[in-house]
């Protein structure tokens, strides 16, 4: 059965929907879209919205994210998939736009062009000059180099991004905020950093987007993305919330909701 909030909670977070799925059609996670649909039938879900990666320009020697082929194939699966289970799950179609600060128009395009039904914006990749590196990664070479950069300024230079991104594409949610450089060793937001998350805090209000709570940060931290403080202030302007876990395998589905509502009450 989905959980739900106690009552002394005015938050309103639906824990029926997982609002943050991949499939194995970016190249990193295992499972055809239909496994997750069943995987939330069994969890007692009643929305699903599928959130696949979407990056342009992006310079990486792995794909991480579909091509348009598999986009096409993901609508089409994906409409299928709407039908037959439209009496038991409703399936949303959307898409995790890779912020881009190259590839603004480019993704604008993109956006325009696909019937999404609901948009996620996140910004993994950082460019170097050269080549980018993934700011979320475990991957030691990203960490490394990131870390050589300067952590404060790469960190600095995400939340920029992503001011930008909202300020630039029509999304309705920005996804796992403080998720950068979340391997890096130390990793420590400055006043200049909160100032920034303060001002995207605003914006989201503003714009009348979402903020995704995003569960998979549970076994790394034993918090969210974003964590506690950062959901405490969005709480406190009445931002809405929306719970993702960020599956990457059909098991991940709805992972860690049951979490949500002591970690709610105890922030409001
Ligand atoms: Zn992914
Ligand atoms: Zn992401």
């Amino acid at each position: 059965m989905a959980q739900s909030l106690p009552d002394s909670v005015s938050t309103t977070l639906d824990l029926s929907q997982d609002s943050h799925i991949h499939t194995r059609l970016c190249n990193h996670a295992t499972g055809e879209m239909e496994e997750y649909v069943l995987a939330a039938l069994n969890k007692g879900l009643q929305t699903i919205i599928f959130l696949e990666h979407l990056e342009e320009k992006t310079v990486y020697f792995e794909r991480t994210w579909l091509t348009e082929a598999d986009f096409s194939y993901y609508f089409g699966e994906g409409r299928r998939l709407q039908k037959e289970y439209r009496d038991r799950l409703t399936i949303k179609l959307g898409v995790e736009i890779g912020f881009n600060p190259q590839a603004v128009d480019m993704l604008r395009e993109k956006i325009a062009r696909y019937p999404w039904e609901h948009i996620g914006l996140s910004y993994h990749y950082y460019h170097t000059g050269t080549e980018h590196l993934n700011m979320v990664s475990r991957r030691q070479k990203n960490i490394d180099m990131l870390a050589a950069l300067g952590a404060d300024k790469v960190i600095s230079d995400y939340f920029s991004g992503l001011i930008q991104g909202i300020n630039s594409l029509n999304c309705n949610a920005v996804c796992h905020l403080d998720a950068v450089m979340r391997h890096y060793p130390g990793l420590k937001f400055n006043a200049s950093h909160m100032e920034q998350i303060d001002r995207i805090l605003e914006l989201i209000k503003q714009k009348k987007m979402s903020l995704e709570i995003n569960t998979s940060g549970f076994p790394l931290r034993n918090e969210p993305y974003p964590g506690r403080t950062i959901l405490k202030k969005a709480m406190d302007r009445n931002i809405n919330l929306l719970a993702g876990s960020d599956a990457h395998h059909p098991d991940q589905v709805g992972r860690y909701f049951d979490r949500l509502p002591a970690l709610l009450a105890s922030l409001g």
